[in-house]
């Protein structure tokens, strides 16, 4: 055969933009110009060493900002553009942060983000100061830093702010592809996913696109949602084993996995909702388990991510120990965020 003298350019274009490229099951008119980074269309990488069987880890460090964040902040400030505000403002554990400002400085908008005084990893602090957001500290958690938010842009009415937190429904709109790039990517719907969960959009946003796609009849089956969340740090874990109705709270989280020291999640109910509907569950896992996975991950894989990520490792092990998930099983573990946000944490490791 002679070799192939030129790309299929149809085929190449049209798988660059990842988010984008799924703009017929987004809720958004086609004159609306995205604000885009060619965001999404991120590895999807069977691991080999640190674990046997179909595992494989959706990489979302890959994406331009280090973390998934980017899929539904492109959505949102595409919108917050589009009705013409002068800027938007977000309470953050720091990848929000790192990714509005980004979105933000490319869009023109202003960006004001309100951060947990020295919760905030350095790399994603960084970023914030980088793309030129304003930065806010409040004493206390991330739960504290929202509520500032809710007081400043809903009480206090700054409506030249757009609020771009995960209860705005847009980022969850973007967040939602992950769901279709993993069945693209496998042309199969994988047995179970596993995800970190901290305010619980994502969980729930994944979920909702593998519906949507059920729906569809463009699948025919749903994975489980298999929710993580850490030890100090665990009130969907609190809620789900103990059938609560109403959010068992944590009034003062703590894990070493900042991106997930939330005590309130916003999303709770959707994100009880699709543990529920999917046949799945929550899991807790420790610190220890987590720092161990990121270890793991880095040196049997070479995939470098940031704490919070690897509890999606930790909590598959403990779903295998525990009979919840089976070593045959397909499983997508949903790697979140990338090693170089938050280097303070490596150096305590090693
Ligand atoms: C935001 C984030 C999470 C948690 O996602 P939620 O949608 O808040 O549940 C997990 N890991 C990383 C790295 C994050 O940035």
């Amino acid at each position: 055969m002679p070799p192939k003298t030129s790309f299929d350019w149809a085929n190449v274009r049209k798988r660059r933009f990842g988010v984008w490229r799924y703009r017929e099951l987004l809720p958004i008119s086609d004159n609306v110009e995205p604000v885009t980074m060619c965001e999404g269309g991120t590895p999807l990488i069977k691991l080999n060493r640190a674990v046997d069987g179909h595992v494989y880890v959706k990489f979302e460090g890959a994406n331009p900002t280090g973390s998934f964040k980017d899929r539904g902040m492109t959505v949102g400030v595409t919108i917050a553009k589009h009705i013409g505000v002068k800027g938007v403002v977000v309470a953050s554990t720091g990848n929000t942060a790192a990714s509005a400002a980004a979105y933000a400085a490319r869009a023109g908008l202003a960006c004001v983000v309100v951060l947990p005084r020295g919760g905030v990893a350095k790399g994603k602090l960084a970023q914030s100061l980088l793309h030129g957001a304003r930065i806010v500290e409040v004493d206390g958690v991330f739960d504290d830093a929202l509520e500032e938010v809710f007081t400043e842009v809903v009480i206090n009415g700054k409506k030249d702010l757009y609020p771009l937190n995960s209860y705005n429904p847009w980022r969850l709109e973007g967040q939602k592809t992950i769901a279709f790039e993993i069945v693209d990517e496998l042309s199969e719907v994988p047995d179970a996913i596993v995800v970190p969960v901290g305010n619980a959009g994502n969980i729930s946003a994944i979920w909702k696109g593998f519906k949507e796609l059920y729906n569809y009849g463009l699948i025919s089956k749903l994975p489980r949602m298999i929710g993580v969340q850490a030890e100090g740090a665990a009130p969907l874990v609190a809620t789900w084993n103990r059938k609560s109705e109403t959010l068992l709270e944590i009034e003062k989280p703590y894990t070493i996995a900042s991106a997930i020291r939330i005590g309130k999640p916003v999303n709770w109910l959707k994100a009880l909702n699709a543990v529920k509907e999917s046949n799945g569950t929550f899991i807790a896992v420790s610190d220890n388990e987590i720092l161990n996975s990121v270890k793991d991950l880095a040196q049997y894989e070479g995939i470098g991510v940031e704490p919070a990520s690897a509890a999606s490792l930790a909590g598959y092990r403990k779903a295998i120990d525990l009979g919840i998930l089976n070593r045959d099983d397909s499983v997508v573990l949903i790697a979140t965020g990338h090693a170089l946000k938050d280097p303070d944490t490596i150096s305590k490791i090693f």
